[in-house]
């Protein structure tokens, strides 16, 4: 493939920045930012950008970040990060370990940490911004690097939309993005059609009537009836969707009372769902809704309760021709065995808001972080469960293979469009 030998002439750079780019993930992993405060990351990728010769756009949509790399006549392409990360507390014991601390939303001091693997994400785009700006004889084209802010609440992508992306960039002939995983460090796995599911919170305040706890008589106690939704809505995957249709149901909090001797008067519960289809979305939402006004009909509570749809996700549907074209040429790229296909995921992503919104195709692949290693030790005995995810306080990506890895696969998957024949 001639898009095979554009990667490797781009890539034979590669080893020059290792110290450049570790040293650069360091420094995001240990100054991480929560979602829409990412000023310091987006100075600093707005600051390396400029320095590689990209027309750069700051403060799009918040602290969005576009850079414009144009050589020559050729397709278009946007390679997509995300720089946000997580109020949890890292405990990982890694020497460039977050110790960092922010307020949140709520004005909630909240510890801070990359939990994710936003920082391998900024981190391998910037390598590969770099290695594209350093070897433009390899292509032909425009490269577009964006990097979104808050796709940890699912509005950052839509924020850089609204924020008059379009108006700013070419329209891209494919849109690409990638998430670090708990898989193989070393390995990249895609996959067609539905990749990542739709994801929507919902609060529920449930109403009742307050009383001293030693009155019950006098109370209707939402405790009780937040219960009962709660042991009620258990039903609705088990017994309501269609046996093989993929859904999930998480009541993730309930809130009520302050104090044993107390009978609160409301009681609010936080739910999320996951599904890969809208009819099925939409079937959940119905059950939810149908539960909680019942069990509230039941109680014989004083008032409806309020529902409040937050945090959605778009379902994340890889294009059927550039999913095919990418994992081609990482099949061609890549030693045998280091490409494959990870399956559906039940995590969520906002990206796809961003290819949406311009009407582009795009792909989103899934890149191994793990230590070889310990994932082939934990495969052996049959504990990969058991390995800190994304999200937890011990997530902690091996540094390599996953920066190099990460950085040639979206070098490779760009020059499926952008090599020079
Ligand atoms: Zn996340
Ligand atoms: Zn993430």
């Amino acid at each position: 493939m001639a898009s095979t030998e554009a990667a490797r002439t781009i890539l034979s750079g590669q080893e020059s920045l290792r110290h450049w780019q570790e040293e650069l993930y360091r420094d995001f992993h240990r100054n991480p930012e929560l979602s829409h405060q990412e000023e310091r990351t987006s100075g600093v990728v707005a600051e390396q950008l400029d320095g590689l010769g990209y027309e750069v756009h700051t403060k799009v949509g918040g602290t969005g970040v576009v850079g414009v790399l144009a050589n020559g006549d050729g397709p278009t392409v946007l390679l997509r990060a995300d720089m946000d990360a997580l109020p949890v507390r890292e405990a990982t014991g890694l020497d460039y370990a977050s110790t960092a601390v922010a307020t949140d939303d709520e004005g909630h001091q909240t510890d801070v940490m990359h939990a994710c693997g936003h920082d391998v994400h900024v981190s391998t785009l910037l390598g590969a911004a770099r290695l594209f700006a350093e070897g433009r004889e390899a292509w032909a084209g425009t490269l577009i690097a964006l990097f979104q802010p808050a796709e940890e609440l699912g509005d950052g992508a839509k924020t850089m939309v609204d924020g008059g992306l379009a108006a700013l960039i070419p329209t891209p002939d494919v849109a690409l993005a990638q998430h670090v995983l708990v898989h193989p460090a070393g390995t990249v796995g895609t996959h067609e059609g539905p990749f990542l599911s739709m994801a929507d919170s919902i609060r529920i305040t449930l109403y009742g009537r307050g009383s001293h706890g030693s009155m019950p008589h006098l109370s209707i106690d939402p405790a009780v009836l937040a219960s009962m939704v709660v042991v009620r809505l258990q039903g609705v995957v088990a017994r309501e969707v269609q046996p093989g249709e993929f859904a999930v149901l998480t009541v993730g909090r309930i809130a009520v009372g302050a104090k044993s001797n107390i009978i609160d008067d409301h009681a609010v519960l936080e739910l999320n769902i996951r599904t890969y289809s809208r009819p099925i979305r939409d079937q959940l939402l119905a059950a939810i809704e149908r539960i909680a006004r019942a069990e509230s009909a039941a109680s014989g509570s004083p008032k409806e309760p309020d529902f409040e749809v937050y945090n959605s996700y778009p379902l994340t549907d890889n294009d059927a021709e550039a999913t095919a074209r990418v994992t081609a040429a990482f099949e061609d790229f890549f030693p045998a065995g280091a490409v494959g296909d990870y399956g559906r995921q039940t995590a969520s992503e906002d990206f796809s808001d961003v290819p949406t919104a311009l009407g582009t195709p795009y792909t989103y692949w899934g890149v191994g972080g793990a230590d070889p290693a310990v994932y082939a030790e934990a495969e052996a005995s049959g504990t990969v469960s058991s390995l800190p995810a994304n999200h937890s306080p011990m997530f902690a990506p091996v540094m390599q293979p996953t920066l190099t890895m990460g950085t040639a696969a979206l070098v490779v998957a760009a020059s499926a469009w952008l090599g020079r024949a």
